[in-house]
């Protein structure tokens, strides 16, 4: 049986921390826990909840702490991740939510963080061009579109440009992640949980990159 693990992706907005996330998860058989997933998940659902969240995330604004990390505490107490462990994508953003999750993990504490590094010019262009599924969330380009007429290959969705990828709520994102994300690379490092690794080139490469590094972080 391959061992679980508690892992936590940083990166910037289109870092690919979303496709990773996924693959580590099939890797390392652990649920993928990605708070933008959630939230757009409740705004899909039309919820008073899933309106008030829509307002902050198409400003590319961050939510309130005490709201996401009441979201986060209630998928940490479920079985599947308290056996197998969970990677956190989007989770935590604030120092607030890094020493909460500290807190909250305190008797399964975090294997590990993994800073996933992707220069910002890169991720501008990238974050133009990507379109997502609005049912999946499976990710495309511009460059690399669904076979069908902008129809998801994986579940047959629509697949979109994200609201929060425009020009103006791109831009206020990677500032906000500048300002209150990547303190928390410093922040972990400090703690001896982080590991920086290349995000940059083609994505199963990448993988590749992730899955050495974690594995030989933990042998
Ligand atoms: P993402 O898909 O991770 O880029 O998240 C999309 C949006 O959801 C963000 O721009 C925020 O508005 C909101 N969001 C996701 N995770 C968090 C978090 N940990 N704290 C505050 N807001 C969040």
């Amino acid at each position: 049986m391959i061992p679980g693990a508690r892992l936590v992706m940083l990166g910037r907005q289109g870092a690919g921390k979303g496709t990773q996330c996924t693959r580590l998860s099939r890797h390392f058989v652990v649920p993928h826990i990605s708070t933008g997933d959630m939230l757009r998940a409740a705004v899909k659902e039309g919820t008073e909840f899933g309106r008030k969240a829509q307002e902050y995330m198409s400003a590319g604004e961050l939510l309130p702490d005490d709201i996401i990390i009441g979201i986060v505490e209630e998928r940490l107490v479920k079985d599947d991740t308290r056996e197998r462990g969970y990677i956190l994508d989007g989770f935590p953003r604030t120092e607030e939510q890094a020493e909460t999750l500290a807190t909250i993990t305190g008797e399964q504490p975090l294997d590990m963080v993994v800073d996933l590094d992707v220069p910002t010019d890169v991720v501008l262009g990238r974050l133009a061009s990507r379109r997502v599924c609005v049912d999946c969330g499976a990710n495309y380009s511009v460059q690399t579109p669904p076979k069908h007429n902008w129809t998801c290959d994986h579940c047959g969705g629509e697949v979109i440009q994200r609201e929060d990828d425009t020009e103006e709520a791109i831009q206020r994102r990677l500032d906000l992640y500048e300002e209150e994300t990547a303190p928390l690379v410093d922040w972990y490092r400090k703690r001896d949980l982080l590991m920086v690794v290349d995000g940059d080139g083609d994505a199963d490469e990448v993988t590749a990159r992730l899955v050495r590094a974690i594995e030989s972080a933990r042998t």
